[in-house]
C-alpha cells in the first residue's frame, strides 16, 4: 500500500501543530521564534529506525541521488553503474552530474545482475547504483563484493523499498549511501521528499551543506553570519513535509505487515502456476507488489484486463514501463545503452506487476487470485 492511501488526521494533527506554533516552515534557522524541528525530529527519528549514523531529509529522491554523487565526487565524464529496471531519476541524477550513465541489465530477481555489473566496470567507473525496485532488494552481498574489490562506492537507490531488510539490515545502510524518496506514490509519503542515509562522517557534512547552499550551520553564529566552504544549492525539506513524513514513519511496521498478509494470500494461490520474481536470500520485502511472469501474450493480456476491470491495475508493469526501462530512454541514454537494455526489456515484457493496496481486503485477493489462474 502507497502511504497515499493512508493519510488520516494523524498527518492533519502534525501540520496543524506547526501553524498553532507560529507557523514556521522552513526547517533551518528562526530559531527564537519556534517551537519545534519537525525535519531534524524526523531525521533522529529515522536514524534510530532504520540504525544508520546519518539522515538527512532533502526535497526529493532525486535530489538525493544527485547530493550523494556530488558528494562522493562525481564529475564530468566519470561513469556511474546504474540498472535498466529503474526510474529514470537515476539517470537525470548521474546527467545532472555531467557524468555518463552505463546500464546494467537485470536477471530473474528484476534488479541489477551483479554478473552483468562486473562487465561493465572500467577505469572511468567512478560510482555504482543499485536500484531496489518494487519493494525487494537487490544481490547485495555480489554487488558490495564487486564494488570492494574495485574499490567503487555504492548508493543504493532505495526509493522504492523503504523498509525492506536484507540479511538483517535496512536497505540503504549497506552501501556507502542510501537513498529514499517520499513522494507521493512511496510506501511512505510526504507528498515530495526524499533521505540521504549514510554512515561516513565526512559524506554527511559535505550533503548537510550542500543541499542548503552551503550553509555549515556554524553554532556560534547566527545563519546571516554562517560560515562556508562550499557552494550549493537548494535541496531543502520544508517543515510540513517533516511533520508529514514524521507521521507516515510510524505508520510503516503496520503497512508493510499488512501488505505481506494479502500478498503472501495472493502468492499461495498463483505460485503452484506462475514464475514468480526471485527474491534474494535474506530478504525482508516491503510486499507491496507481486510480480508474476506470463511468456503468452494473449494470456498476459487476458490477466491485466481482469486486473484493470477489477480496479487493481498493473503499476509499472506494463503500466508506465517506459519510465521504468532503460530500453525507452534514447532522448537521455547513448545508443549503446539503449540496446543492450533491451534484454531487460524482454524480461520485463513478460512480466505483470500486482499491486497490494490498502483499500483491497484478504478477499479481493483470494478473488483475482483464482481468476489470474484461469490463464496459466
Ligand atoms: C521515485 C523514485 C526516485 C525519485 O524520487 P522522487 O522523490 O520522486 O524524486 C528515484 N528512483 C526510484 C527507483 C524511484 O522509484
Amino acid at each position: 500500500m502507497p502511504g497515499f492511501e493512508w493519510i488520516d488526521d494523524k498527518e492533519l494533527k502534525a501540520t496543524t501543530k506547526i501553524f498553532k506554533e507560529g507557523g514556521i516552515l522552513m526547517a533551518h534557522g528562526f530559531d527564537n521564534l519556534r517551537k519545534n524541528y519537525y525535519v531534524r525530529n524526523f531525521e533522529k527519528q529515522c536514524k534510530r529506525f532504520f540504525n544508520s549514523n546519518g539522515c538527512l531529509a532533502v526535497s526529493s529522491g532525486t535530489a538525493a541521488i544527485k547530493i550523494a554523487l556530488k558528494a562522493i565526487g562525481i564529475k564530468k565524464g566519470d561513469e556511474v553503474i546504474t540498472q535498466s529496471f529503474n526510474f529514470i531519476a537515476t539517470v537525470e541524477a548521474i546527467l545532472d552530474c555531467e557524468a555518463i550513465p552505463v546500464i546494467a541489465n537485470v536477471n530473474a530477481t528484476l534488479n541489477m545482475d551483479p554478473k552483468d555489473l562486473k562487465n561493465l566496470i572500467t577505469k572511468k567507473t567512478k560510482a555504482i547504483i543499485p536500484v531496489h525496485m518494487l519493494g525487494v532488494p537487490c544481490e547485495m552481498d555480489q554487488i558490495n563484493l564487486i564494488a570492494k574489490k574495485y574499490k567503487i562506492p555504492v548508493i543504493e537507490d532505495n526509493c522504492e523499498a523503504v523498509g525492506a531488510k536484507y540479511k538483517g539490515k535496512f536497505l540503504g545502510t549497506l552501501g556507502t549511501m542510501g537513498i529514499f524518496s517520499f513522494d507521493h506514490g512511496k510506501i511512505i509519503t510526504s507528498g515530495e521528499g526524499g533521505m540521504i542515509l549514510t554512515n561516513q562522517k565526512k559524506l554527511f557534512k559535505f550533503c548537510k551543506e550542500y543541499h542548503d547552499h552551503g550553509h555549515e550551520n556554524n553554532k556560534r553564529f547566527p545563519r546571516g553570519k554562517d560560515t562556508k566552504k562550499i557552494y550549493g544549492f537548494n535541496y531543502r525539506m520544508t517543515e510540513i513535509q517533516g511533520a508529514i513524513a514524521s507521521e507516515q514513519l510510524k505508520k510503516l511496521n503496520t503497512i508493510i505487515k499488512d501488505n505481506s498478509l494479502k500478498l503472501n494470500t495472493l502468492k499461495k494461490i498463483v505460485e503452484p502456476y506462475f514464475e514468480i520474481r526471485h527474491v534474494p536470500q535474506g530478504s525482508k520485502c516491503i510486499n507491496d507488489t507481486l510480480i508474476i511472469f506470463q511468456k503468452n501474450k494473449l494470456k498476459k493480456l487476458k490477466i491485466i484486463e481482469v486486473l484493470k476491470k477489477s480496479k487493481f491495475g498493473t503499476k509499472n508493469l506494463p503500466d508506465a514501463m517506459e519510465w521504468h526501462c532503460s530500453f525507452f530512454w534514447s532522448h537521455a541514454l547513448k545508443k549503446n545503452q539503449v540496446i543492450r537494455s533491451k534484454k531487460t526489456f524482454r524480461i520485463l515484457n513478460s512480466c505483470i506487476a500486482i499491486p497490494i493496496w490498502r483499500n483491497k481486503t484478504i478477499d479481493d485477493y483470494k478473488k483475482i487470485g483464482k481468476q489470474i489462474v484461469k490463464y496459466k
